[in-house]
């Protein structure tokens, strides 16, 4: 090798991807030029050549001969770049290369190629990093897909540019009629403006993820129009400068349900459909608070054991439907009937004064007592029964409902020990 050529190969040592100069003599393609690095790009010994020039295809693998011999062959003929991709399989793995040919003529004149400069670029980290992408990518689609929950992303204007199988299932689109479209379609039309706020708030938290309002009850909104009540927890990622939003959303009917009958039966006596004990407290409670008269009657259904013991305990059971019935009808819907318990109800009057409580305390009882009222009883069998009421009306020393209730049950008392019956007022 001459001074020129070793400064030419010095050179080509330098340069930080694989470089050959191919030719074409009377063996074939052969390699006239190249540096190390086009050596280990083929998996092939540096010292494996004695001189150059030598055949190309002794170094390159079997695999990979065919595609690049043509790819020469015609960059050659052609006398335009050419590029491929290539794999090499060496010891450590396999490696990929972006390989670009460009053809050298003897001058700029002359009508064919009198070879061809290859270089090549490693490329295997950018085919590892689109490997785990393309991995990562359907391992995503196919979390999102399964997912039971809704899924829906929305870009910084709120168009969604996601929503997964269960987000079709829950409010009854495709995804292809929903990407591109704005997400307020999905809301209530009375929760659009609330939701664009909130949105806009949470971009600007620094928060990442939240539970959406956890104390009020969210509803989407279904193709047919119909609301659907959901639990929702809404996650943000920035994206090039702009915010993305992911919401999970889970359909919670058969919750709402279940709370909703919850709520009722904590605060609804069985047997006899009026407030429970519980109810009337917390209602009464907040009565109390006003500067109204109120008016409490304590009511106690009359020697009720012997009812049962007559009737037996379901003829009991009617008997206190019957009553929780008419109290409620003759005392009247602005005031509250509850069942405090057994035979013990109360009645909490609303704007009553002392004489309008007993006038209302002694009519139930006379009806009762008379039996002028009219209630089916099962199969039409009346039970004959009275009961016995204490009267409390609301003073300026009462300073708590429990004083109230007290002197109810007082006249209570009273009118049991009077002979039962009866209407006893106390204070
Ligand atoms: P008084 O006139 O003094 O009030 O006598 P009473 O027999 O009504 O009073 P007591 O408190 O001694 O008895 C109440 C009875 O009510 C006893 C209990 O078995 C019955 N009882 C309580 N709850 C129910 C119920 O839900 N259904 C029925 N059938 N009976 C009940
Ligand atoms: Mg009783
Ligand atoms: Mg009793």
């Amino acid at each position: 090798m001459d001074r020129l050529g070793e400064e030419l190969q010095d050179f080509m040592n330098g340069i930080a991807a694989s470089v050959a100069l191919i030719r074409v003599n009377e063996e074939g393609l052969a390699v006239s030029s190249c540096n190390e690095i086009f050596f280990d790009m083929m998996g092939a010994k540096r010292n494996s050549i004695h001189r150059y020039p030598f055949s190309l295809e002794t170094i390159v693998p079997n695999y990979a001969r065919r595609e690049l011999r043509l790819a020469v062959i015609n960059c050659l003929a052609d006398g335009v770049s050419h590029e491929l991709e290539q794999a090499y399989d060496l010891k450590d793995g396999t490696h990929w290369w972006r390989l670009s040919l460009k053809p050298f003529k003897k001058s700029a004149n002359s009508e064919t190629a009198e070879g061809v400069f290859l270089t090549g670029i490693e490329i295997t980290k950018k085919m590892l990093l689109m490997h785990d992408l393309e991995v990562s990518t359907s391992r995503f689609r196919s979390v999102v897909d399964a997912a039971y929950d809704a899924i829906i992303t929305i870009d910084q204007q709120h168009h969604i540019t996601l929503f997964n199988r269960a987000a079709e299932g829950l409010f009854g689109y495709d995804q292809e009629e929903m990407l591109d479209q704005p997400l307020e379609v999905l809301l209530p039309p009375a929760a659009r403006e609330g939701h664009r706020g909130y949105v806009h708030q949470f971009a600007r938290s620094p928060v990442r993820s939240r539970q959406m309002d956890e104390r009020n009850r969210i509803y989407g909104l279904h193709k047919d129009g119909s609301r659907i009540p959901v639990e929702i927890a809404i996650s943000k990622i920035t994206v090039n400068g702009l915010v993305e939003f992911t919401a999970i959303i889970r359909d919670i009917t058969d919750k709402v349900h279940l709370v909703d009958l919850l709520h009722r039966q904590a605060a609804v006596d069985d047997l006899t459909g009026l407030p429970n004990r519980r109810e009337f407290n917390d209602v009464a409670r907040s009565l109390f608070e006003t500067e109204n008269p109120l008016s409490i009657l304590m009511m106690d259904l009359d020697n009720f054991k012997l009812v049962n013991d007559t009737y037996g305990h379901e003829g009991g059971d009617d008997v206190l439907k019957a009553f929780a019935s008419i109290a409620r009808e003759t005392i009247g819907k602005e005031h509250i009937v509850a069942r405090l318990g057994g035979e013990e109800f109360v009645a909490c009057l609303i704007n009553t004064d002392k004489e309008e409580a007993l006038k209302i305390a002694e009519n139930l009882r006379k009806k009762i007592s008379d039996r002028d009222f009219s209630y089916s009883w099962p199969e039409d069998r009346a039970i004959p029964f009275t009961l016995s009421i204490g009267v409390a009306v609301k003073g300026a020393k009462d300073r708590e409902m429990s004083n109230l209730l007290r002197r109810a049950d007082e006249g209570l008392y009273l009118a049991k020990e009077n002979g039962r019956n009866r209407v006893e007022a106390i204070g």
